[in-house]
């Protein structure tokens, strides 16, 4: 039996109760259907074949779950921290045990490759880990004396939060958000994406299993025009974490002006990667192949701008194209296959109207631009060259394995080109020039830049983006910033003066 063959009959095992019971809600601890009783299905990306009917859940459930996770509040606020940093360690060792399980649901609910999908149950756990070992501090402040007071700051959980997610790493990013809300002490409402709702359900099984208190972690299907909004909307949630497109973004803002939501975007990018005349080009290479065409191109990091600098254009694009056209399309599970299916329909439309857009507008399509023959929303790697800053696909973000290539002669222009989208999340670049790298670094417009390499997560560090790409910043600290409220206490130390009115 080949890896592919066994691979499948192992994900269909995995998928089978949700193939028979469907993806519902966890509200108050218990898995529950839409009050409606309403369904959506859900297809697989890989040949649109039915995989689960999903719970289509409304205002109703959202109102449910909101006040499961307002009741489970003050017990999870209070509890020692050192009680809590322990269910979230069982949380993490519970996603290492069922790692496969969600690697493979991972890949048959999303199109993404099991080469990357393998890894990202391991990543989630380390989430879990990293905000369990910060949970003890969660509550720590200052003190600032001033002449007449001893002043102290103290930290404490914001309340019942949403969390809204979309569908191209679902597990991974449910995890960075939920993981330090809870650390923080915060109750969770969980809107996970409606195209790829399963390993939400696993995940939050796990924390049930874990030995989470009920209530405060509810996990709510549906769409985002109404589960999503109304999650959004709801008095008793407090704080809205979101990570989705930049114009739903502006929506949610919108949805939670009412209620003063305070919110944390991880919006979409544009991402440009810079190569100089003096970087070392073989890496340069491999980097920008692997940030592109890596997790099918549906990916808010991606560097889906190449600028090359002229003198080294030509045999940086020669390259590129041999490249490109030697990426292996294929099913998910198979564990050669670099590049997989798009989530679904809509997306695949999406991501194939831009190779008319190109050729309307006169780039060069020198790779790909085509979707195999057959089933699935497959997608050959593509490579635009002859493009133009103004052009649609150098400003817009296709979010698919689609790399628009640009040239530039100085390094003002490059950088004029590099910050000339609305989007501002990550920048590569790559020079062997440390000073130009200084000072190239400081006047480029992203929340993430690295130079001389692909993005290598490092979870203390902030993440978010600038612009059009986010608003607030995950990781470390940061995180606590969001999911916390900031007290100030001024004890008096001595019977300083009073103002006297009416004495
Ligand atoms: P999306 O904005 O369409 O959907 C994301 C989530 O928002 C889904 O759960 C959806 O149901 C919900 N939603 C939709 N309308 C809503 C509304 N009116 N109110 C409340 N919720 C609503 O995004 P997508 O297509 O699922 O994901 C792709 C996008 O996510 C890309 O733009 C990508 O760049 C971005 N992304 C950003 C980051 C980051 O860290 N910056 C990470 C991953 C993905």
């Amino acid at each position: 039996m080949s890896d592919l063959t066994a691979n499948i009959e192992k994900a269909t095992a995995y998928l089978a109760r949700f193939a028979d019971n469907g993806v519902m809600n966890i509200i108050d601890g218990k898995t529950v259907p839409a009050l409606t009783g309403q369904t959506f299905d859900n297809a697989s990306p890989v040949d649109e074949a039915f995989l689960c009917k999903v719970a289509k859940s409304g205002a109703a459930d959202i109102d449910a779950a909101a006040k499961a996770a307002h009741a489970a509040f003050p017990a999870w606020r209070d509890m020692p921290l050192v009680e809590r940093k322990k269910i979230l360690h069982k949380i993490a060792d519970g996603i290492v045990a069922r790692a496969e399980e969600i690697a493979f649901a991972e890949c048959l609910d999303t199109g993404q490759a099991i080469r990357f999908m393998s890894k990202a149950a391991l990543r989630g756990a380390e989430n879990f880990r990293f905000f369990a070992d910060k949970a003890p501090a969660a509550r720590d402040g200052q003190a600032l004396p001033s002449p007449t007071l001893m002043n102290v700051t103290t930290r404490t959980p914001i309340g019942p939060v949403g969390v809204i997610t979309p569908w191209n790493t679902p597990f991974m990013l449910s995890t960075w958000k939920i993981a330090p809300a809870l650390a923080a002490g915060c109750t969770v409402v969980h809107k996970p994406a409606e195209f790829s709702p399963i390993t939400a359900h696993i995940l939050a099984e796990i924390a049930h299993e874990a030995g989470l208190p009920a209530g405060v972690w509810n996990l709510v299907n549906g769409f985002g025009e109404d589960a999503g909004k109304a999650l959004t909307e709801h008095k008793l949630i407090k704080a809205i974490a979101f990570v989705g497109e930049s114009s739903t973004g502006s929506m949610i803002m919108r949805q939670g002006s009412e209620t003063l939501k305070r919110v944390h975007f991880e919006l979409g990018g544009k991402n440009p990667v810079i190569v100089f005349d003096d970087a070392d080009q073989e890496r340069a290479l491999d980097a920008a192949i692997f940030m592109i065409y890596s997790l099918n191109g549906e990916r808010c990091t991606s560097s889906s701008r190449l600028l090359v600098q002229k003198s080294i254009a030509g045999q940086f694009t020669d390259k590129l194209v041999k490249r490109v056209e030697n990426i292996k399309v294929g099913h998910p599970l198979d564990p050669e296959t670099e590049v997989g299916p798009l989530i679904h329909k809509v997306h695949y439309d999406k991501v194939c109207s831009y190779f008319d857009i190109a050729k309307q507008d006169g780039a060069t399509i020198a790779a790909g631009g085509k979707a195999p023959q057959g089933k699935g929303h497959y997608v050959r790697p593509t490579l635009f060259t002859e493009a133009t800053p103004d052009m649609r696909i150098a400003q817009e973000e296709i979010f698919g394995p689609v790399l628009t290539t640009l040239t530039f002669e100085t390094e003002e222009e490059a950088l004029e080109i590099a910050n000339g989208t609305d989007y501002g999340l990550t920048g590569y670049v790559w020079t062997q020039d440390i000073t130009r790298a200084m000072r190239f670094t400081d006047k480029l417009e992203a929340g993430m830049i690295w130079v001389n390499s692909e993005n290598v997560r490092h979870l203390p560090t902030p993440f978010g983006g600038v612009k059009a790409s986010g608003i607030g910043r995950d990781g470390g600290e940061w995180s606590f910033d969001f999911y916390m409220e900031q007290k100030h206490i001024g004890f008096a130390i001595g019977e300083h003066k009073i103002p006297r009115l009416g004495a």
